[in-house]
């Protein structure tokens, strides 16, 4: 059977948009991963008569209830007094719990426990308590009437180390099956345009289900399997993951990796080659994508940001010729950034971005979202140029970087770049 969750954020500070409901989107990742519906997201403030209701809408549509806020000491924490009030049940006062939030206290803030803590070893009667290793308050979870109440505190570090200690042991604990999922990456086809190749398939299908989701510039597949046991999943899914490798072909650049860059990371490796890059509409977003991984030095020497035209000629020695001849945006100059990025690092690989990121056009009247990268190699250098159209300016340079590192990962695997 599959169980139907609705989270319930309790604070006002999310109504009056001080803070984002951060806690419901990671709760809703873990769920989704582990086959739970996410049906609902409500917020509610710090108010009782309208917790109150929340949930007596909520036990109607949903099997678990998951609130997260309002455990702790002061006046307007009153999650626990609200629930237990609706389901019926009393408040246990548990003087081993207060010992702990008292050692917490004296061990890690360095403080007296304020007696109003006190509040915080009550909990209801016959639940299952989840410790807070790196806060106060613990959590709980109690199940009444064929509906499982989940109570964990607000702040998003305690939040999220109950949810990887207690909640999702316990979810998974409800149901006999297993959710096993795998992404299928791709780079360089709009979502439209995947959806229509695959959509005869991902209609039909149900177990393993097939669905999109749109990265920046990106299009991620997921396909889910629930089977008995993990190797029933996989069965499930092997067949999936190969028919959409076949009809996406070259613009699926991985399975499970999280994002251009690592795969470029992990063939330079294998290949022993190393990377440079000439920047200057992304200003060091390549630079900074391949330095994000741990691990980058092994195979990144360095780049430059060369945005002024002086500096693509001083620096990276493009010639003055092309540039007063095809100006910066262009395909001779990206040709040349790449080999520069060469020649001044020592790398085996050069890769090169020159565009125009907006929002006006350039002084050569070059559109807005025009690109030109270069790749330089020991087998060549090519170039690739990129029309994104009008669209935010830090979008078109995401885009472009994401070219980049599409061409420096067509090149290793064998590909056109
Ligand atoms: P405390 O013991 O700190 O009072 P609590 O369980 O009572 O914890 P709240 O008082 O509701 O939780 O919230 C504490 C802090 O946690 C908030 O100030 C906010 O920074 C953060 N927080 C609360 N709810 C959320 C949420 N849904 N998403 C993201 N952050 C949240
Ligand atoms: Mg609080």
């Amino acid at each position: 059977m599959s169980h139907t969750a609705e989270i319930i954020a309790v604070g006002t500070e999310l109504l009056l948009g001080n803070i984002a409901n951060t806690n419901a989107q990671v709760l809703s990742q873990s769920l989704s991963g582990l086959g739970v519906n996410v049906f609902w997201h409500t917020v509610v403030g710090d108010n009782p008569e309208r917790l109150a209701q929340a949930v007596s809408v909520a036990r109607r549509r949903a099997d678990i209830l998951i609130t997260t806020g309002g455990l702790g000491p002061t006046y307007d924490d009153l999650t626990k007094q609200t629930i237990c009030a609706a389901f019926g049940k009393p408040l246990v006062f548990h003087p081993d719990i207060l010992e702990d939030i008292r050692d917490f206290y004296t061990k890690n803030l360095h403080a007296p426990m304020p007696e109003n803590n006190r509040q915080q070893a009550e909990l209801p009667e016959g639940c299952v308590i989840f410790d807070n290793p790196v806060g106060t308050a613990p959590g709980c979870v109690f199940e009444a009437g064929g509906v499982h109440v989940l109570m964990l505190p607000g702040p998003p570090h305690e939040m999220e180390t109950m949810l990887h200690r207690w909640v999702e042991p316990y979810l998974r604990g409800l149901s006999q099956e297993v959710i096993v999922s795998h992404d299928i990456m791709t780079f360089g086809l709009g979502e439209s345009y995947v959806d229509e190749l695959l959509h005869e398939r991902m209609a039909r299908m149900e177990n393993p289900s097939l669905a999109t989701y749109a990265k920046p510039c990106e299009v991620r597949l997921r396909a889910t399997a629930k089977a008995a046991g993990v190797p029933e999943a996989e069965a499930l899914l092997a067949p999936v993951v190969a028919q959409v490798r076949e009809a996406l072909g070259e613009y699926v650049y991985g399975v499970d990796v999280q994002d251009l860059a690592q795969v470029c990371m992990e063939e330079l490796l294998k290949k022993g080659l190393t990377l440079s890059t000439a920047e200057s509409c992304t200003g060091g977003l390549v630079a900074r994508r391949i330095t994000a991984l741990p691990g980058a030095s092994r195979v990144y020497r360095g780049g430059v940001v060369s945005y002024w035209t002086e500096v693509k000629a001083a620096v990276l020695g493009v010639p003055q010729e092309i540039l007063d001849t095809y100006g910066a945006v262009s395909e001779p100059t990206a040709r040349a950034m790449a080999e520069g990025a060469r020649r001044v690092t020592g790398a085996e690989i050069g890769v090169s971005v020159t565009g125009v990121a907006g929002p006006d056009p350039d002084e050569r009247n070059n559109p807005v979202g025009l690109v030109f990268i270069g790749l330089s190699t020991p087998d060549g250098t090519f170039c690739r140029r990129t029309v994104s159209g009008r669209r935010r300016r830090d979008r078109i340079q995401d885009l472009a970087a994401n070219h980049a590192l599409d061409m420096v990962r067509r090149y290793l695997t064998g590909l056109r770049p």
